[in-house]
């Protein structure tokens, strides 16, 4: 089969790589019908996630017809049409059965290698490098889910895949980003990062209650997707202080919650960028926390800090003083996609929201290059690309 493989920083290609196969009973085989790249395949790309191996079959957001069924799956047949959560989670340990399915204690065979970085490993998940297990990922034409009895959901209704393919991952990010804040009716929530995370965070905020939502970004057609979907003032950071303007558009208080849609590869203006950029070419840090720094300085007192982008280690000049005078709440991690999957379906089902607002571009699995090139550069004004096998 045809599979989208890393190759080295910045290097993707298309590979012919044998057929996945049923290996354990809970285990199937989907055909995918549609797959996305996401600000975390990004990570890879860029070549900030360890343990990467040329020839790694990427993806994590995928959707499609189930073709084959492990012995121990009563739960899906052939022909059934899932999408796939990007978390494998067995369903049975203390964190599964506490609904924090990322953090599944038996999915991840190399949970040795995260231990060795982070003295606990959470759950194995799709394409995304062997300290998380190795799985090949979900940008192929066949992809083997393991714990099938568990992370699919079945699609019976007359939705497109674009409508419900985010389930696997941006949708219920952007979701528990929001949950994250503990929204309370008539708040302000200010949002760093207009990517597709953002950007449902912006809906998600809203659907739970809140009155304003601030984004923040400097790329003018995602800012312009914001205000235009998702009924947000804009910032554009290159244009404006932050901080100052937050400060003015809260009557001086500050966003009540502040969500960091950014994560570890946040750009930014003047010195601090270049510290940064310096200190993480120096190996001296691993992450440039711009946007997170941001939104603690900028967060009112007693408001919480969500923070959905992904870091991978040690940050600098992290403004814990600020955050703790302030008594701010810090939420964050990999999001339990299986907990918000059944429940944003119906959201979806009623109408509420089309998550498929953020797709910019649609094309075909064997241009991935291009689209891995494209979506990074931000070029040709590209939120979101899907692909199709
Ligand atoms: P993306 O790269 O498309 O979007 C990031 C956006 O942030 C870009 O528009 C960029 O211009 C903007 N940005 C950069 N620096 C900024 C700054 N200083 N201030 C404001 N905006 C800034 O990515 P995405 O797909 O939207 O994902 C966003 C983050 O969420 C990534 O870190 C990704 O890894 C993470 N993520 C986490 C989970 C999870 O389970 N927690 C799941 C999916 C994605
Ligand atoms: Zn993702």
């Amino acid at each position: 089969m045809r599979a989208v493989a890393w190759e080295g920083k910045n290097k993707v290609k298309i590979n012919n790589v044998p057929d996945p196969e049923i290996l354990n009973p809970r285990d199937a085989i989907v055909k995918v019908s549609l797959t996305a790249i996401c600000g975390s395949d990004l990570h890879i790309y860029d070549g900030y996630i360890p343990t990467m191996k040329p020839g790694d079959v990427l993806g994590h957001e995928f959707m499609g017809e189930v073709v084959e069924v492990g012995s121990e799956v009563k739960n899906l047949t052939r022909g059934d049409w899932v999408v796939v959560p990007f978390a494998i989670a067995c369903g049975r340990c203390f964190f599964c059965q506490q609904d924090l399915w990322s953090l599944c204690d038996n999915t991840n065979p190399n949970a040795w290698i995260a231990d060795n970085l982070y003295r606990f490993s959470g759950a194995g998940l799709f394409g995304y490098s062997h300290m998380y297990g190795g799985y090949p990922g979900g940008q192929a034409e066949y992809v083997r889910v393991p714990f099938a009895d568990v992370g699919p959901i079945k699609i019976y209704e007359d939705l497109r895949d674009e409508q419900v393919l985010f389930l696997s991952d941006i949708f219920p990010t952007g979701y528990m980003a929001a949950e994250n804040c503990n929204i309370r009716p008539g708040d302000t929530v200010a949002v760093w990062g207009c990517g597709p995370v953002g950007l449902l965070a912006m809906k998600s905020a809203f659907m739970l209650g809140a009155n304003r939502v601030i984004a923040i970004d400097r790329v003018t057609s995602r800012l312009r997707k914001a205000h235009e979907e998702c009924c947000a003032e804009t910032i554009n950071y290159e244009q404006a202080d932050v901080l100052e303007t937050l400060k003015e558009l809260t009557g001086g208080r500050g966003p009540d919650a502040c969500i960091d849609a950014v994560g570890m590869e946040a750009h930014g203006v003047g010195p601090e960028y270049m510290y940064d950029r310096t200190k993480v070419a120096l190996m001296l840090e691993m992450d440039r926390p711009i946007a997170l720094r941001q939104a603690i300085h900028a967060c009112r007192k007693g408001g919480t800090v969500s923070i959905p982008g992904v870091y991978g280690g040690l940050i600098d000049k992290f403004p814990i003083g600020a955050a703790f005078a302030k008594g701010l709440t810090l939420r964050m991690g990999q999001t339990h996609v299986h907990k918000y999957m059944r429940l944003l379906l119906d959201r979806i089902r009623r109408g509420d929201i089309d998550p498929s607002f953020v797709i910019s571009h649609t094309m075909s699995l064997d241009e991935a290059p291009a689209a891995y090139q494209m979506f990074r550069e931000k070029t040709d004004d590209c939120t979101k690309v899907v692909m199709k096998p």
